[in-house]
C-alpha cells in the first residue's frame, strides 16, 4: 500500500525559477497571453497528486486561471526558453518556445522537481510566423497520448490539464484556442544544445550542460570534468535508444522526430501528428506532411541514431571526437538489448535463445503481409495455448489474411516448449505486456469531436481506459477494435 501525500491548496506550492535562473541568453520572461473566457476540458488527478495538488483544487477559480493563462506564480517569471533544431534533416538556426511558456520548477512533496509548462499561452519571441496558440484538437491528443504511454510504461512528459475558451483560431479551419498544462522535470530538447553550438556560444553550451548534469544527471557530478560530458552523452543516446524501442514495441509512431522534440531526459515530447500502428506497416506514416516518409514507424530507430549524433556534434567544445563517437556507440546496442527484451516479453519468452529474434522477425513479416492489427494480434498471441489449436482462431481473425500463420504457431510452440514454463503464467505476463487498449486514431477523434461539441466526457471516458490498458475490462470492446469499416481515415499533420 501507498500513502498518499498530504494534499495541499495551490498557494502553498514551492515553485523555483527552473531554467530561467539562467538568465536572458536562455529564456525569454514572459507573461502569458490569457485565454478569454477560459473554462476547464480536462483534468487529471494523478498528475496533480505527483505535485502534491489535491483534486478538488481544479474546481477553484486560481487553478483555471493558472491553466489558462490568466495568472502566474508570482513572484516567479514564466518563460520562454531558446532552442534550434534540425527539422527533417535541416538545421535551423532558431526555434524555440514560440507558444509554450514554463510557469516555474515545482517541487512536489517527493523531491521530484516538474516544469509546468503551459502550451499555447500566447506568443514569444521565438513565435517566429504563429500566433502562440494551441487548438483543443492538438490538446486533447497530447493529452491523452501523454497518459496512454506513461500507463504503458514509456517515458514521457505528463499531462495535468486543458484549459480552452471560443477564442478563434485560425489553421486550415476556424477552430478554438485551448492550453495545455504539461509537466516534466524539464523540457529540454537536444535542440536547446544545438542552438548554442551552432552560435558558437561555448560558454552558455557550458553553462547549460552543467545546469542539466547537476539538475536532471546528478549521478553525474561526482566524476571529473572530463568524464563527466561523456558519461552525460552517453546516457541520453542510452536513454533515447531504450525509448526508441519501446516505441517500436507498442507500436508508437511519433511523428516529427526532428531533434527540437528529442527530449534531453529520453521522454517522449511534443505530441503532434503522432499514431499507433493499427493495421501492422514498418512503413506507416502518421504524419500527413511527411512525403518522403523520413520518420515512418520502421525508421524511427535509425532516425534515433541520426538525432544523437546531431546532440554529439553539438557537443563538439565539450568532449573530443572519440569521446562523441564512443558515447554513440552505445544507441544501437542498447536498442538491440532493449528491443529484444521488450519483444521476448511481448511473446512470453523468459530465457533468451537463439534463434529468438528470427522467430520475433518472422512473426512482424507475418503481420505484415498479412495485414494484421498489431496490437489485436498480441493480445490474442497472449491466449494461444502450448496445446495446438489453443487460440489459434482468435489470432487468426486479427489477420486480413492469416496464411502462414500456421508454420509459425508450430515453431512458436516449440520454442514455448523449451521453457519450464506453465501456460497460465505464461498467459498472465503476456496480458500484462501486451495491451488491449491504445489510443487508436478514431477514438482520440471521437474524443476531439465531442469536445468541439462541448461534451468533455469522452476525454474523460478514454483517459480511465488508458490509464489500465492491460486490464480486460477498462472499456467496452469496441475501444479495443479499429474503425468500423467505411471510417474515412483521419489524416493528421503538423498544423496544431
Ligand atoms: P512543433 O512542430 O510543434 O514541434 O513546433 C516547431 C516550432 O514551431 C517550435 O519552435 C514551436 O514553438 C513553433 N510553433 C508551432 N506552432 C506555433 C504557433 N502556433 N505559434 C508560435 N509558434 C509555434
Ligand atoms: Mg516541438
Amino acid at each position: 500500500m501507498t500513502i498518499a501525500a498530504p494534499s495541499r491548496p495551490l498557494e502553498s506550492l514551492r515553485i523555483g525559477p527552473g531554467i530561467s535562473a539562467l538568465g536572458e541568453r536562455f529564456v525569454e520572461r514572459r507573461d502569458p497571453t490569457p485565454l478569454p473566457e477560459p473554462y476547464l476540458i480536462a483534468f487529471n488527478p494523478a498528475v496533480a497528486a505527483l505535485l502534491g495538488v489535491d483534486a478538488s483544487e481544479a474546481e477553484r477559480p486560481e487553478f483555471l486561471r493558472l491553466a489558462s493563462g490568466g495568472a502566474r506564480f508570482d513572484p516567479v517569471p514564466s518563460y520562454a526558453t531558446v532552442y534550434a533544431g534540425h527539422q527533417f534533416g535541416a538545421y535551423v538556426t532558431q526555434l524555440g518556445d514560440g507558444r509554450a511558456l514554463g510557469l516555474g520548477e515545482v517541487v512536489a512533496p517527493s523531491g521530484e522537481r516538474y516544469e509546468w509548462q503551459l502550451k499555447g499561452a500566447g506568443s514569444t519571441a521565438f513565435s517566429r510566423f504563429g500566433d502562440g496558440r494551441a487548438v483543443l484538437r492538438s490538446t486533447i491528443r497530447e493529452y491523452l497520448a501523454s497518459e496512454a504511454l506513461h500507463h504503458l510504461g514509456i517515458p514521457t512528459t505528463r499531462a495535468l490539464a486543458i484549459a480552452g475558451s471560443d477564442y478563434p483560431v485560425m489553421r486550415e479551419t476556424v477552430e478554438t484556442a485551448a492550453v495545455l498544462s504539461r509537466l516534466a522535470p524539464t523540457h529540454l530538447r537536444f535542440g536547446s544544445f544545438e542552438y548554442f553550438h551552432y552560435r558558437r556560444l561555448n560558454p552558455e553550451l557550458k553553462i547549460l550542460a552543467d545546469y542539466t548534469i547537476e539538475n536532471f544527471f546528478s549521478q553525474f557530478i561526482a566524476h571529473p570534468e572530463s568524464e563527466r560530458y561523456a558519461l552525460f552523452l552517453r546516457e541520453v543516446v542510452e536513454r533515447t535508444a531504450r525509448l526508441i524501442a519501446h516505441w517500436q514495441a507498442v507500436g508508437f509512431a511519433h511523428g516529427v522526430l526532428n531533434t527540437d522534440n528529442m527530449s534531453i531526459l529520453g521522454q517522449t515530447l511534443d505530441y503532434g501528428p503522432y499514431g499507433f500502428v493499427e493495421t501492422f506497416d514498418p512503413g506507416f506514416i502518421c504524419n500527413h506532411s511527411d512525403e518522403m516518409g523520413r520518420y515512418a514507424f520502421g525508421r524511427q530507430p535509425a532516425i534515433g541514431l541520426w538525432n544523437c549524433r546531431a546532440l554529439a556534434q553539438a557537443f563538439e567544445s565539450l568532449l573530443d571526437e572519440s569521446s562523441r563517437q564512443a558515447a554513440l556507440a552505445a544507441y544501437e546496442p542498447e536498442f538491440e538489448r532493449a528491443y529484444a527484451a521488450a519483444m521476448r516479453a511481448k511473446l512470453g519468452l523468459r530465457d533468451e535463445r537463439d534463434g529468438d529474434l528470427a522467430l520475433i522477425e518472422d512473426l512482424l513479416a507475418l503481420l505484415e503481409r498479412g495485414r494484421a492489427d498489431y496490437t489485436r494480434a498480441f493480445r490474442a498471441l497472449s491466449r494461444v495455448g502450448s496445446v495446438p489449436g489453443v487460440g489459434d482462431e482468435a489470432l487468426a481473425a486479427t489477420f486480413a489474411d492469416p496464411a502462414g500463420l500456421a508454420p509459425w504457431l508450430l515453431a512458436y510452440r516449440e520454442r514455448l516448449a523449451a521453457e519450464a514454463h506453465d501456460d497460465s503464467a505464461r498467459q498472465a505476463a503476456m496480458l500484462g505486456q501486451n495491451p488491449k487498449f491504445v489510443l487508436r486514431n478514431h477514438l482520440a477523434q471521437g474524443a476531439i469531436a465531442a469536445a468541439q461539441a462541448r461534451d468533455y466526457s469522452e476525454i474523460a471516458r478514454l483517459e480511465g481506459i488508458l490509464r489500465r490498458p492491460f486490464d480486460e475490462d477498462a472499456g467496452d470492446e469496441r475501444d479495443a477494435q479499429p474503425a468500423p469499416q467505411g471510417t474515412t481515415p483521419i489524416e493528421v499533420s503538423c498544423s496544431s
